[in-house]
């Protein structure tokens, strides 16, 4: 029996590992995540406005092992791809010792990683990093958007591509909602400051332009942070930026042990975005954020990455079936609320890139009906991937 190792047991892994089932692979199918539990992403920004508990986006990995794939809680943090080795160290689910796994196909879905290690004064300063892209520190951040009584809060973007492109823009919403909620919105500046010339998606960024204008938050683009002090940060350019609120998203990269295996620099390289090979190994795919893809890092491009990844091993395993599946993809970003009520409005956009260039899609009319979208949207992967 073959044996397929996945790294990560996200949107990506997840689907990997089902869509081999489906297509009735013979092969014991391990998946390796570094938690006993998932965190989704998308609505992570509405914990900051308590619209969404974290009881209500967190899942285990009973269901997924009840369907025959195997799980092992551990992180990997080497890999030989000429020996077909994955390496790993047990989690606090396990034995918690080191553990080596053979392959036949190794699929790389690790996700990414945050990575302030350029900036300087971030190793000193971390613990003022705040952001909604980490379960503890989205809790953090909420604490202090909801105690303090005035100051500077400070929103950055870093370089695209990172994941989820509205989600410094949804950041900087959402704490505008509270202070506006608690009226105390007056007392306070709230800058976003972006490393790329507009804000993200592109396709969005007239609307957050005009949103931001309206509700009096300050926009810097085209500045890369690229120090931080105990209550200032320095962009390239040299301009400082004194905070109180530091909401800030690190470059995104992934784990540094795909780069030590020569399998790519920031992102993992591929042979194309339908076929996610790695162009030295056959038997090595990425799918998800972890993969050098020309488009958007987002839930949506994850699966369906996932999807070419799966239907490539069952090509090469010469199965019949094929996982439908094309790069487009809808989402909602959420826009805070100009009146102060703690029920997030919402913006819809999309990208078809089935067609050249690719066709955008927006309504860039705020609507509460598009929050309850996005959230009904949210639930049903989770239920999709996770069983429940
Ligand atoms: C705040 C936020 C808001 C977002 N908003 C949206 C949105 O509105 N719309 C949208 O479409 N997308 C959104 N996203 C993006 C979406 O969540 C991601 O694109 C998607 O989860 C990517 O799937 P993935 O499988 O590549 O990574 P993940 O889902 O992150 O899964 C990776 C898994 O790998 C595990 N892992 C990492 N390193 C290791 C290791 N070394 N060993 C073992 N396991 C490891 C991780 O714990 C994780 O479980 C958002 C994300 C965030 C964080």
């Amino acid at each position: 029996m073959k044996r397929v190792v996945i790294v990560g047991g996200g949107v990506a892994g997840i689907t990997v590992a089902k869509t081999l089932l489906e297509g009735k692979m013979l092969a014991e199918i391990t998946v390796v995540n570094n938690t006993p539990h998932y965190f989704s992403g998308p609505s992570r920004p509405l914990i900051i406005t308590q619209e969404q508990s974290l009881d209500r986006i967190v899942r285990s990995y009973e269901e997924v092992a009840r369907r025959g794939i195997k799980v092992v809680v551990g992180t990997v943090y080497s890999i030989d791809p000429a020996n077909r080795v994955v390496k790993l160290v047990g989690g606090y689910t396990s034995d918690g010792g080191l553990k080596e796994l053979k392959y036949d196909y190794l699929v790389l879905a690790p996700g990414i990683v945050l990575d302030g290690s350029q900036i300087t004064g971030y190793e000193k300063y971390r613990g003022n990093v705040l952001n909604v892209y980490d379960p503890g520190r989205v809790h953090a951040l909420r604490e202090k958007v909801w105690k303090a009584e005035r100051g500077t809060v400070v929103v950055y973007a870093p370089k695209a591509p990172y994941r989820c492109a509205p989600a410094p823009t949804e950041t900087a919403l959402a704490i505008d909602a509270v202070l506006r909620y608690r009226k105390v919105r007056d007392k306070f500046r709230i800058i976003h400051i972006d490393a790329n010339d507009k804000t993200q998606p592109p396709v969005l960024a007239d609307v957050v332009a005009e949103i931001y204008k309206k509700q009096g938050v300050e926009l810097v683009t085209g500045q890369e942070i690229v120090e931080i002090g105990e209550n200032y940060v320095v962009t390239k350019s040299g301009e400082k930026y004194q905070y109180d609120i530091l909401a800030m998203l690190e470059p995104n990269r992934t784990p540094k042990f795909i780069t030590e295996a020569g399998l790519g620099g920031n992102f993992i390289d591929v042979r194309s975005p339908q076929d996610l090979r790695s162009p030295k190994y056959d038997d090595v795919l990425a799918a998800g954020d972890a993969a050098g893809l020309p488009f958007p890092k987002n839930q949506e491009i994850a699966f369906e990455s996932a999807l070419f990844a799966a239907n490539k091993i069952l090509e090469m395993e010469g199965l019949s079936y094929r996982a439908s599946v094309q790069y487009a993809f809808l989402g909602w970003a959420y826009v805070g609320n100009p009146e102060g009520r703690l029920e997030t409005l919402s913006v819809m956009f999309g990208l078809d890139f089935t067609s050249q260039p690719p066709k955008p899609t927006k309504d860039p009319q705020p609507k509460r009906e598009y929050t309850e979208r996005k959230d009904a949207w949210e639930q049903s992967y989770l239920k999709n991937l996770f069983g429940y």
